[in-house]
Formats: C-alpha cells, sequence, structure tokens
C-alpha cells in the first residue's frame, strides 16, 4: 500500500491585488518556506503543493476548478497571510468537491516587539484574514477541519497530518470499490444497510459476485504461486507443530494460500479494496477463508465477515488512515465478557479473521475444525493483540444517516493463557467505564463488528466523518455518561 504518497495536498494561500507586488512577493516566500519545512515533517504523510497565490475571484474559481478535476489531490489546505475579502471566494468555495482544512496561523511565530511598525501589521494579519475567511465558509455551511497554532508547533503539524490521513482514506473509498462474496448473513440487520446511500455518501461502491467465479479464479491459480506464498508464511508465521508434522493439516494450508491468492487476483482485476465472505455460503469452497482473509487483512484490503460490507470499507479505510504508523488494524467482533466486579473486560475474536498488524508476538498458523458451516477445518492465525490505547469503531446506517460511532478503550494482556480458545483475540477495558461505555454504545445501536485499531486515532476518524458529512460520535476518557445518553435518548422522541 502506498495511498498516502500516491496523493497529495494543495496549499493555497489567500490575499487580494490592494497590496502591491512588493506584499505579494513577501507572501509568496513566506508560504514557499512553509511548504517546504512541512513537507518534511514526519507528521505530514502526503506531499503539500504550493498552488498560486489567490488574489481574484477568477484566480479563486480556476484553483477550486482544477482541484476538482484532478485525482491526485485530496485535499485543500487555505490560509490567509493578508486580508482576502471573501465575497471572492463564493465562486470557487460554491463547486469545491475536495475535503478542506482551513488552517488558522502566521509566519512568525512571536511579534517582533522592538521592530513592528505598520508595515508588519500589513502583511502579517492572518488574525483577521482568516476570520473573515471562515465567515465566508460558516455562512455558506461549508464542512471543513480547523486547525488553530503556529505552523512549525508539532501538535498542529500532527493535526494536519490526522486531516491528510483521513482525507486520503475518503478519496481512496471513491475509487477502489468492495467485493461481497455471497450476501448478509440471513437475518442480521447491523451489518446490512443501503448500499446506495453509502456510495452516495462515501463513494463506497459495493457489490455481490457469485462465489462460482471466485471458485473459477481459485482454479487457476498456479503451483509456483502458491508456493511462494507457503514461502511467504513460513516467513511471517510459526508453523504449530501439529501442522507441521501433518500432511492433511499442511494440505488445508494449502488451501488457504490457493483461495488467498484466488480472492486477491479476484480483488485487484475488480479495482476492490475490501471485501466481504460468509460461512453460510461456502458452496464449491473446501473451508472458510481464515488464514487467507487474515494475511489479506495485513496487505491492507478491508475485510468484513458474514457479508457485513460497511465494515469491510471501514476497515479498509483505517487501513489507510493507519499506513506506516506503529501499531496495526484489523476487523473485530465484540465476543463475550469478564464481569468480575472491579476488572471488567470485553474478550473480542471472530471465527477466524483477525488480523496479524495487531499481533503482540509472531502468529501461529493453526487448524481446528469449525463448529459452524459444516466445512473442513480451516487454517487460521492464532496470537494474541498488542496492549495499550487502542479503538474500536463501528458504521452504521441508521435509516435517515449514517453515524460513526467510536469507542476509546485499553487493549490489556490476557491475565490467564487461553489454551482451548483456538483463534486470535483481543482483550480490552472500554472508556470511560466498562458499563458506561457498553450503556452508550448499546444506546447508539453499536454493531457486534467493528474495526479494532492500535494506530489509527479518534481525531483521524473524527476528521473522516467530517469529510464523509455523516454524524461521529465519541465515546472516550473525556465523555459525560449522562450527557451523551440523554442526547442520545433525545433522538427517541417523536416530535410534539
Ligand atoms: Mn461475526
Amino acid at each position: 500500500m502506498n495511498t498516502l504518497r500516491n496523493h497529495e495536498f494543495w496549499f493555497v494561500v489567500g490575499s487580494q491585488q490592494m497590496y502591491g507586488p512588493e506584499v505579494l512577493a513577501h507572501v509568496r516566500q513566506h508560504a514557499a518556506a512553509m511548504v517546504a519545512e512541512l513537507s518534511q515533517s514526519a507528521d505530514i504523510p502526503s506531499p503539500l503543493i504550493l498552488k498560486k497565490t489567490a488574489t481574484t475571484s477568477e484566480e479563486i474559481l480556476s484553483i477550486f476548478r482544477e482541484a476538482n478535476s484532478d485525482p491526485h489531490c485530496a485535499g485543500i489546505v487555505t490560509w490567509m497571510h493578508t486580508f482576502s475579502p471573501s465575497k471572492m471566494w463564493i465562486a470557487g468555495l460554491s463547486i469545491n468537491h475536495k475535503p478542506l482544512l482551513h488552517l488558522h496561523t502566521q509566519y512568525n511565530r512571536d511579534i517582533p516587539w522592538s521592530t513592528i511598525d505598520m508595515d508588519y501589521m500589513n502583511l502579517n494579519q492572518s488574525a483577521h484574514g482568516d476570520r473573515e475567511h471562515g465567515f465566508i465558509m460558516t455562512r455558506m455551511k461549508v464542512a471543513r477541519k480547523v486547525v488553530v497554532g503556529h505552523w512549525q508547533d508539532p501538535e498542529v503539524q500532527k493535526q494536519i497530518g490526522s486531516w491528510m490521513r483521513a482525507a486520503c482514506a475518503f478519496a481512496d473509498g471513491q475509487s477502489k470499490g468492495t467485493v461481497r462474496f455471497g450476501d448478509n448473513m440471513r437475518e442480521v440487520a447491523v451489518t446490512d444497510g443501503n448500499k446506495v446511500s453509502a456510495q452516495i455518501q462515501f463513494g463506497w461502491s459495493v457489490n455481490t459476485y457469485a462465489l462460482g467465479d471466485l471458485v473459477q479464479e481459485i482454479g487457476s491459480v498456479t503451483e509456483a504461486a502458491t508456493k511462494s506464498l507457503l514461502e511467504e508464511y513460513r516467513e511471517l508465521f510459526t508453523f504449530s507443530n501439529d501442522v507441521a508434522e501433518n500432511p492433511a493439516l499442511m494440505a488445508q494450508v494449502k488451501e488457504q494460500a490457493h483461495m488467498e491468492l484466488g480472492i486477491r487476483s479476484f480483488l485487484d482485476s475488480h479495482n476492490a479494496g475490501s471485501f466481504t465472505t460468509t460461512f453460510e455460503n461456502l458452496v464449491g469452497l473446501n473451508q472458510l477463508p481464515g488464514l487467507a482473509a487474515q494475511h489479506l487483512m495485513l496487505q491492507g484490503y478491508g475485510f468484513g465477515a458474514e457479508g457485513d460490507w460497511k465494515t469491510a470499507a471501514l476497515v479498509r479505510a483505517m487501513k489507510v488512515m493507519g499506513e506506516g504508523l506503529k501499531g496495526g488494524t484489523s476487523f473485530m467482533e465484540d465476543y463475550t465478557y469478564n464481569l468480575e466486579p472491579g476488572n471488567e473486560m470485553v474478550l473480542g475474536a471472530h471465527m477466524l479473521e483477525v488480523c496479524p498488524s495487531i499481533a503482540r508476538a509472531k502468529p501461529v498458523i493453526e487448524v481446528h475444525p469449525l463448529s459452524i458451516g459444516n466445512k473442513g477445518d480451516p487454517a487460521r492465525l492464532v496470537f494474541d493483540t498488542q496492549t495499550g490505547p487502542a479503538l474500536t469503531t463501528t458504521m452504521l446506517d441508521l435509516g435517515s444517516k449514517f453515524r460513526l460511532l467510536v469507542n476509546e478503550v485499553e487493549s490489556v494482556a490476557l491475565p490467564y493463557p487461553m489454551p482451548k480458545l483456538p483463534v486470535a483475540r483481543a482483550l480490552w477495558k472500554p472508556y470511560p467505564s466498562f458499563k458506561g461505555a457498553l450503556k452508550l454504545w448499546i444506546l447508539a445501536g453499536g454493531a457486534h463488528h467493528t474495526g479494532f485499531s492500535t494506530q489509527v486515532t479518534v481525531e483521524m476518524l473524527e476528521d473522516y466523518a467530517r469529510t464523509a458529512g455523516v454524524e461521529f460520535i465519541e465515546i472516550g476518557k473525556n465523555t459525560n455518561e449522562h450527557e451523551l445518553s440523554a442526547s442520545l435518548e433525545r433522538e427517541f422522541l417523536s416530535p410534539a
């Protein structure tokens, strides 16, 4: 995956002709220095490109026109070095389709106390130019991220970087689709939703393909490709002794390698970044894709089990947001609880499909029967999850709107080994408290399927929700349980 470097962001500095060429030359110099330095920041993941200084209505309109038609441009950063009368921005902002970030900064960090004069004030007036700019965007109801502070401040750069990651995930979702092998698990509500609405809102193109098409693709996988993938498994994972010494079990691992290669070539030939499977639809496959789905997630593909296309597309978006950062991101399911007073925890896992990017140590390949689906014993990776700050998130289709719900959690170590549980697992304590978090999650309609991440931040997800124009609800350390539950319950009141 190289999604962040394959997109770019435009830096558009606003001014006006009234100041004359000398001031405009300074504006240009400063902007160029800022872009050069910001581009070197480890927190800025994508190229930042300085565009022509925006000084007239026509220039502004043409910048936005150009941005709209450039698929590499994933968003626009605006900043008013001087005053830039905002009626000039109406035409451009009216047609803009790219995510926006308004950087409220100024070139110099400190006031030059002993030398400041009116020329300095004339040139360095973001403090009022950016207010004019903010007004017109609010007046026009333009969604944007506002970042405030000196541009060299690491906190400011992190906030810009978070928004870039979210904007790239949004752009990726508009170009890469979701392939569904089979439909939803029968009768399940929360994993279903309106795919037309999702495409209008997020750009997600979600389509179902017959399993026979995949079976055919798997059938054309070559021995050489399978052999080289098994070599890769050997480098990345440990084979359990049972598997290594038993040819029948090794054959099941090989079967997963076949499936992985078939699914991957199917996804790539359909320009898809994510996929779903379902244990209710496996005719023609010898086993449910386990290890195959796990290793595909590790390579950046989104995944949702039981036909859960919303979580598949969300996991893909999170994979893009988290690209290159420490930690990992996986499909996850809230499975069972430890309700011991004072030590309440959620145990997350799935039948098989948890991404090894969140593994704490080298995952082990094991083969066990699956109690569901009546198929062969699938090979899977078994591991414990990295500990520390993490989050779970779910995308809900509530009929009248989408809701992105996030819970900040602390991933913790298993207090005891679980030798009889043959799947990858995560254990966590939700914030602000176990009971508070789960009450809010349930009231908000939160699903059992989630994207679980030790690398993506709450801020990135909030930036993503704003970019897509959907509701964002955070359940975290600073959440006021009473306030949030009251606001969620107000939605259930019927109008008088
Ligand atoms: Mn499930």
